[in-house]
C-alpha cells in the first residue's frame, strides 16, 4: 500500500469514526478495518437502501463498533488486533426496511462458518415439523423437488431425504457444507442469487418446494436473491421463508439480534413489499416461537391463484398497521429502550459480583457477542462461558475474550449464578441445566430484560 492510499484510509476512518461519535481506540480499529481492503464494500458514510434505493438518514439504534459476531479467537490470536465494525442500523424512511450497511462483505463470514444448526435439539425439532407439516400440506412426493437456499449441515433437509424426496441444498460455507454432504444430502457450495438460479434453471433444475430459514435476513443483495427465487420457482411451486420479526424484536427489546451478517430486519408489510416487487405474492404467513419470535412467510408466483390468500395475511398486515409500522416515529422510540435494558443487565451484573458470587455464561451464539461487546461484559464480570459446540471449546469469544469450555466446566466450578447468552432456548437449556440447583446457582436470562428464573 502506497503512502497516499494510506493516508487515504486513515482519513476516511478518521471521519467515520467521528461521525460515529467514538473516542481513540476505535480510531485506529476503524482505520485497520479499511485497511483491509479485501474486507472493504463500503467507505462512505451515507448509503442507500438496499431495496428501494432511498437515502438512509434515519438511525434505529447504534450499538457502537463490534467484532463480526461469529468470529471466534484461538489463544494464539489473543494478542493481535481485531477488526470492529459499526453495528449502527437505519431505517429507510421510505419502503421502513431497517438494515445495516455490508460493512463486512459476506465472503469473510460465510466461507468458514462454526454455526451448525445439527447442534440445537429444538431447531431439529423445529426442522422435522416443518418438513412434514409441508409434505401434508402440499402433498410434495417422490416427484417432487426441494431446495433449500442456505441448508447449513443438512439438518432440514434431511427430514425430506427420509421419506425419499429428492434434494438439493445450497450452502456457501464449505465446512458446513460437506457435513450435510457427507450425511448424503447435495449441497452446492455457493451464494445464492438470481446468476446461479438461472444457472440451475438452464440445467433443468426447478423448485416445487423452495425454502430459505434464516437466510434472507443475511442477503447484501436482496433484490438479486428474491429475484433468483422467482426464477428458481415452478409455476405451481410453493416458497417458504422465515425470518425474524422485526415486531417482536422491538416488543422483546432483542438488540442482540443485530450482528453484521443480519443485513435486513423486516416487518411483515416490508417482506410483502419486497416479494410483490418481483412477482411473489404472499399467501399465508405464520407467526413462530423461534429466534424470538420469528415469521414463516408462504408465496406464489402472482400468476398463480391456484393458492388463495389466507384471512390470516391481511390480519397480520392491519395488526401492523395498527402498531405504527408505517411510522417513523415508532422505528425512532427503539434506541433509548435499549439503552435502559443494557444499564439493566449491568446493575445485575454489578451487584453480583458486588456480593462476591461468581458469574458464568451458558452458549456463545452471535447474539451473546453483540450483548457482551455493546454491553462491555468481559472477565470482570463473565469468568467464563460453555457450548455444546466442540468446534468452540479451547477458543475464545471474539472482543471480549471470554474464555469457552465444554458444559461439564459448570459442575466443576459450581458457579453462583449462569446467565443464559441464546435466550430463545432458555427452556431447553434450563432443562439440560437442571442439575446447577443443587448447589444453590441461578440462571439469568438478559432478554427482554434481566431475569433471575426461580
Ligand atoms: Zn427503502
Amino acid at each position: 500500500m502506497d503512502i497516499s492510499i494510506h493516508m487515504t484510509v486513515v482519513v476516511h476512518a478518521w471521519r467515520f469514526a467521528t461521525h460515529l461519535n467514538h473516542l481513540a481506540l476505535p480510531i485506529w480499529t476503524a482505520a485497520v478495518v479499511f485497511a483491509d481492503k479485501r474486507k472493504l464494500k463500503k467507505r462512505d458514510s451515507q448509503a442507500n437502501c438496499r431495496f428501494c434505493g432511498a437515502a438512509l438518514k434515519h438511525t434505529f439504534v447504534d450499538l457502537g463498533m463490534s467484532p463480526p459476531c461469529e468470529a471466534i479467537l484461538a489463544q494464539s490470536q489473543l494478542n493481535q488486533m481485531e477488526a470492529f465494525y459499526p453495528l449502527h442500523v437505519f431505517v429507510c424512511d421510505s419502503c421502513f426496511l431497517v438494515q445495516l450497511q455490508e460493512y463486512v462483505a459476506p465472503e469473510n463470514i460465510f466461507t468458514e462458518y462454526a454455526y451448525f444448526s445439527s447442534y440445537s435439539d429444538s431447531w431439529l425439532a423445529h426442522a422435522k415439523s416443518y418438513a412434514r407439516r409441508m409434505i401434508e400440506r402440499f402433498g410434495f412426493d417422490r416427484q417432487s423437488q426441494v431446495i433449500e437456499v442456505g441448508s447449513n449441515d443438512g439438518y432440514l433437509l434431511q427430514y425430506f431425504v427420509d421419506v425419499g424426496i429428492p434434494v438439493l441444498g445450497i450452502e456457501p460455507a464449505a465446512n458446513v457444507a460437506k457435513v450435510a454432504v457427507s450425511k448424503g444430502i447435495p449441497t452446492l457450495v455457493k451464494f445464492f442469487g438470481a446468476e446461479l438460479a438461472e444457472q440451475l434453471q438452464s440445467e433443468g433444475m426447478e423448485a416445487d418446494l423452495l425454502l430459505g430459514n434464516n437466510v434472507l435476513a443475511h442477503v447484501p443483495n436482496l433484490r438479486s436473491f428474491v429475484k433468483g427465487m422467482k426464477i428458481l420457482l415452478k409455476p405451481q411451486g410453493i416458497l417458504t421463508l422465515e425470518f425474524p420479526h422485526l415486531m417482536r424484536l422491538m416488543e422483546d427489546n432483542q438488540f442482540d439480534t443485530i450482528y453484521h451478517e443480519h443485513f435486513s430486519y423486516f416487518s411483515f408489510l416490508t417482506a410483502r413489499k419486497v416479494l410483490a416487487e418481483f412477482g411473489l405474492t404472499v399467501f399465508d404467513v405464520e407467526e413462530l416461537p423461534t429466534h424470538g419470535g420469528s415469521l414463516r412467510v408462504y408465496a406464489r408466483h402472482s400468476e398463480n391463484a391456484a393458492q388463495p390468500v389466507t384471512s390470516r395475511v391481511q390480519e397480520l398486515a392491519t395488526r401492523e398497521i395498527e402498531a405504527g409500522f408505517t411510522r417513523l416515529e415508532t422505528y425512532a422510540s427503539f434506541a433509548e429502550k435499549v439503552k435502559e435494558t443494557k444499564r439493566r443487565i449491568l446493575r445485575f451484573l454489578i451487584r453480583a459480583k458486588g456480593e462476591g458470587k461468581t458469574v458464568v455464561g451458558y452458549g456463545a451464539p452471535g447474539k451473546g457477542n453483540t450483548l457482551l461487546n455493546y454491553c462491555g461484559i468481559r472477565t470482570d464480570f463473565l469468568d467464563y462461558t460453555v457450548d455444546r459446540n466442540p468446534y468452540k471449546h479451547g477458543k475464545f469469544l471474539a472482543g471480549t475474550h471470554i474464555p469457552v469450555f465444554d458444559p461439564a466446566r459448570i459442575r466443576e466450578t459450581k458457579p453462583d449464578y449462569i446467565l443464559i447468552l441464546p435466550w430463545n432456548l432458555k427452556d431447553e437449556i434450563a432443562q439440560q441445566l437442571s442439575y446447577v440447583h443443587e448447589w444453590g446457582c441461578r440462571l439469568a436470562v438478559p432478554i427482554p430484560e434481566i431475569e433471575i428464573l426461580p
